[in-house]
Formats: C-alpha cells, structure tokens, sequence
C-alpha cells in the first residue's frame, strides 16, 4: 500500500476548517492593510533560489528538492516565497507601480527537512512583502502586520524579538570581528560550528549547541556596526515601533538563516507550551533584486508557518472549530420517487442550497445516512408524497417533521443556507 511521502501530509475534510480559519484570518488582515494576493508556480528556475537564499544555507545546500525537467532546464520546488514574489515583481515591471507594492501569499513550499512534529518537507506559509520603499516605517508595517495576522488565527501572548544585522559592508566588518572572536575557540566550536565558522560565520550565533557558552554570550553585536544609515534607520524603526505601542526584545543573535537579508530581521514567538519555534519571521532584503538582475530595490517581507499554527492553535484549544453542519439529504422510496428526489436536489441546489440524494437503501438506512453526514434536514419522498405532491421535511435536531409542496421545498431549504 502507497502512503504520503514522509514529510508530507493529507488535510483532511475535518481538518479544513483549521486551514479555512487561518485562511480567512490571513486574507482579512492582509485586506486591512491594502495588501493584494500574489501566486507563483511551484517551481522555479533553480538559480532564483541559488543566487539569493545563498549557497551555504541549510536550504540550498541540504534542503531544496531541484530536478533537470525534460528539456533540460533546472528547476527548484521553492522553499520560500520572498524570491520567487521578488522575480515576478522585476517580470512584470511592478517598479512603475505605486511603490511600495504590497504582496501577501499563501502557498505550499518545499524543503528536504527532517521530519518530526510541526516539520515537513511540503508544508505552507502564509506571508507578506512590502516592495520598493526603504522607509522604517514600512518595517513597522510589516512587523505589526505579521503580529497581526499571528494574532488574529488565534495565537496569544506573542513575542516579537528584533535585530538588525546593517547593510553588507557593515555586515562585513561584523562578520569578520566575529570569525576573529570565535578563532580563539575553534577547537569548541563542534564539527557544525566549524563549518559555520568557515562558510557563514554570522550562523555561528543561531548554533543551539554553542548557547550558554560564555566565549558565545560574549560575541560581538551587529548592532554596534552599523554605518550611519543602517543606524539612523534603526533608531527610527525602534521610535516608530515606541509609537506604535509594538513591544519588543532585542536579540543580538537573531541573525534569520538566509543570505539575502539587511537591517531589521524579526522572529515572533508564541507563548505556547511546547512550541519550540517561532511563529514566523521576517526581515529587510535591500539586496535581492540586484542580486537577481533588477535595480537596487529596497524591500521587506515575512512568512509564517500554517502547520505550526493549527499545531498550536490544537494544543491551546484556543479556537474551537467544530465541522460545518452537513448537507440536505433528500431520501426516497421507489423507482419514481428516487427520480423525482434526483430534480429535487438539483433544484435545491440551483437555488443555493446545498444538497445530496441519499443512497439507495432502506429508508431506514438512509435516515441513519443522513445522520452520520450531519445533515441538518432531510426530504422524504415515497410513492405516496409523490402522488400527493409533497415531500415530509424532516429537521433532525428537532426530530419533528411536516409536509411541503414539493415545488415549494427547494426555497424554503435554499433559505436555510442565509445569503
Ligand atoms: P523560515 O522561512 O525558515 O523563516 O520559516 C518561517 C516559518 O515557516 C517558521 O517559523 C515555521 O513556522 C514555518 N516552517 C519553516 N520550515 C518548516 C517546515 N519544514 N515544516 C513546517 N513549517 C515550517
């Protein structure tokens, strides 16, 4: 027998309301904001991932799921969304729209992770990008934009936790104060921090490993390299975040795993029993268009994980959702009867109502059918309504029933659905 390839997982009918929850959350707040949605294909071009997320990232390097198609063009399922939105902003010349161009997105991605509880190798964001403007204000917006949205799917006492990690030449001189920091105690740094020292010392300070370790507290900050704009850019972001009332801690080690990122890099966190990550995050990305053949763009995004979300929102039992009621079924008796229950459903339904013709059994059967599908009323039509010319409606909560005229029936069920 086939199962779901590991990492992956079917949502099932009675888990939609979760996702349909989340969903609609989403696309309320994002619709507040003046946020439009954007999709993209699944797939990519390989190099709109390699040249931006970054070569010696966890993502590129062990992560993405790249395959030669049968022309030969090499092709990643992404990852993550902020490059592939950006490689449709320079494709459709979104630059001569008002800037900044406000995106949102919901969408599976794909990364060859080890799976285990709240991990997966196809799971799905849901995320926002600001386009095109380099004001901190529009940082602000992004980052009460994602607490918002966390917010609103039901997720409480959030945490948002700040950093900036400057531009690149700050980030270079950084970069280096830190390899010269760590050098001292590379024989500590583990097989992984090794590498991290080599490839991409900023990662050295997401290492869980090194945590705890005074020469690893005592690492230099990034925010004591800024250059005048990054700093004079954060020091308007932390005033407009005051403003706001937006609490915050910062976090010199938050440094967000991926190359592509400048500045203001945030990670909101849930306060949930268990939960042994963040929510979402998010950051400023000056560099990315540049890096993918556009002008210099500036711009700011964050994702946010759905399946972590319901995760939590479960163990919480902060929402509730039970399933929606069923449909009406329409049960009958005889040949006749079952084709005249056949025009009724259509009839109910093109009316706006939502209904189904019970399968062919006893009548019996077909009430306990009607039952188990959480229908909320149910038409009965035998030999005898037929020649009457009505159907026995039947509410099922109230296990009472009275006869309509059979013309009658479809409005008065399509009424029940509201508008
Ligand atoms: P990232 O793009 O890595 O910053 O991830 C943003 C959010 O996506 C995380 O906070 C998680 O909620 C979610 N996420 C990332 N990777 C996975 C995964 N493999 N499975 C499920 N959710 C994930």
């Amino acid at each position: 027998m086939y199962q779901a390839p590991r990492g992956t997982a079917d949502i099932l009918p009675e888990q939609q309301p979760y996702w349909n929850h989340v969903c609609s959350a989403v696309r309320r707040i994002a619709h507040r904001y003046g946020y439009e949605r954007i999709d993209t294909p699944v797939f990519e071009d390989s190099g709109v991932f390699l040249r931006t997320v970054g070569e010696d990232t966890d993502i590129v390097q062990k992560e993405t799921y790249s395959f030669k198609d049968r022309g030969g063009d090499e092709l990643t399922l992404r990852p993550e969304k902020t490059a592939a939105v950006c490689r449709a902003y320079l494709e459709h010349g979104m630059r001569n729209l008002p800037q900044p161009v406000r995106l949102y997105y919901v969408a599976p991605m794909f990364r060859y992770d080890r799976p285990q509880a709240g991990r997966y190798r196809q799971f799905h964001q849901y995320g926002a990008e600001a386009i095109g403007d380099a004001d901190p204000a529009v940082d602000a917006e992004m980052i009460q934009l994602a607490l918002d949205m966390i917010r609103s799917i039901g997720l409480r006492r959030l945490t948002l936790v700040l950093n900036n990690i400057g531009d690149p030449a700050d980030r270079a001189r950084y970069v280096a104060a830190l390899k010269e920091h760590f050098r001292p105690h590379f024989a500590e740094l583990g097989h992984d921090g090794q590498r991290r020292f080599e490839r991409n010392a900023l990662r050295l300070l997401d290492s869980k490993e090194l945590a705890g370790k005074p020469f690893f507290e005592a690492a230099p900050k990034s925010t004591d390299f800024l250059g005048l704009e990054a700093k004079a850019h954060w020091d308007r972001l932390l005033g407009y975040l005051d403003n706001l009332g937006i609490a915050y801690r910062l976090d010199h080690r938050l440094v967000r795993g991926l190359d592509y990122y400048t500045r203001t890099v945030f990670e909101i966190f849930p306060e949930v029993e268990g939960a042994q990550s963040a929510a979402g995050g998010g950051g400023r990305y000056d560099g990315l268009m540049e890096q993918l053949g556009g002008k210099p763009t500036p711009a700011i995004g964050f994702a946010a994980g759905i399946e972590r979300a319901i995760l939590n929102l479960q163990r919480e039992g902060v929402v509730q959702l039970a399933r929606p009621a069923g449909p009406i079924v329409v049960a009958y008796n005889g040949a006749a009867p079952k084709a005249r229950a056949m025009l009724l459903v259509s009839a109910v339904r093109s009316k706006g109502g939502r209904a189904v013709l019970a399968p062919e059994r006893s009548l019996k059967s077909q009430m306990r059918y009607a039952d188990s599908v959480r229908a909320p009323k149910v038409l009965i039509l035998g030999p005898q309504e037929l020649e009457r010319g009505i159907v026995t409606m039947r509410d099922m909560a109230a296990a009472a029933q009275v006869e309509v005229p059979i013309d009658e029936a479809p409005d008065r069920l399509a009424a029940l659905e509201g508008p």
